[in-house]
């Protein structure tokens, strides 16, 4: 295991809530706190990164405190949104995902890898940094233009939960429903936000075309 994962595990400022922590051998942590709001309780290596910033836990030193950063939302201009999905496993074949990343914070979740991919790790820094890809709305009809563009249906939230908490302060989601709406493009919604109400309005009119399904995990 490496020092920072150690010491991650081992240093957590105490929050509101009293709860042993155990420790990835197995044993109890005592005093150790529970990162209140939070899935991760520390940042795991990110297995593609040579160098990694650490810091030395010296012993009989005073411990320093790992603290409960709000979430940070980093806003990108990114290249692409719709993937198209290779894996035979999941019931899609195209997907988008204007969110990478997602407070939510499912400790089971298995978009937490790919944020490893972006330089974060799978851990707190999962449900701490969001990805806002701000231009999806407008990479989405660029991409529904294209001439050999069948609609077939896109997957929204393939990767990360489109209506996490993020969407309230950005509505990209919201944006690309308005753009799948107008060229007809059929959509699948999953979420488990009740924020997916907001769009109800949208979200009926493509009832009566038949064009929308949507699942609450
Ligand atoms: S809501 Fe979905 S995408 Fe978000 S952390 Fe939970 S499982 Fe992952």
């Amino acid at each position: 295991m490496s020092n920072q994962l150690q010491q991650d595990h081992f240093k957590v400022k105490p929050q509101n809530q009293v709860v042993t922590k155990v420790s990835p051998e197995g044993g109890d942590l005592e005093g150790a706190k529970y990162l209140a709001g939070r899935g991760a309780q520390f940042n795991t290596k990110n297995r593609f990164l040579k160098n990694e910033k650490t810091r030395e836990h010296v012993e009989a030193i005073d411990d320093w405190e790992e603290t409960n950063l709000p979430t940070q939302y980093l806003e990108q201009d990114s290249k692409t949104i719709v993937n198209k999905v290779e894996s035979k496993d999941v019931g899609m074949s195209y997907s988008m995902n204007p969110y990478a990343g997602c407070e939510h914070g499912c400790i089971y979740c298995y978009a937490r890898n790919v944020h490893e991919y972006w330089g974060y790790s799978a851990g707190l820094d999962f449900e701490q940094k969001i990805l806002i890809k701000k231009n999806a709305p407008q990479l989405l009809r660029k991409f529904l233009m294209h001439p050999k563009w069948d609609a077939t249906p896109i997957m929204l939230s393939g990767n990360t939960d489109c209506y996490q908490p993020a969407e309230q302060k950005y509505r990209l989601t919201r944006g690309l429903l308005e753009v799948c709406n107008e060229f007809n493009q059929p959509v699948g919604i999953l979420t488990k936000n009740s924020w997916i109400l907001k769009d109800k309005d949208v979200l009926r009119k493509w009832r009566k075309k038949k064009l929308y399904q949507q699942w609450f995990p």
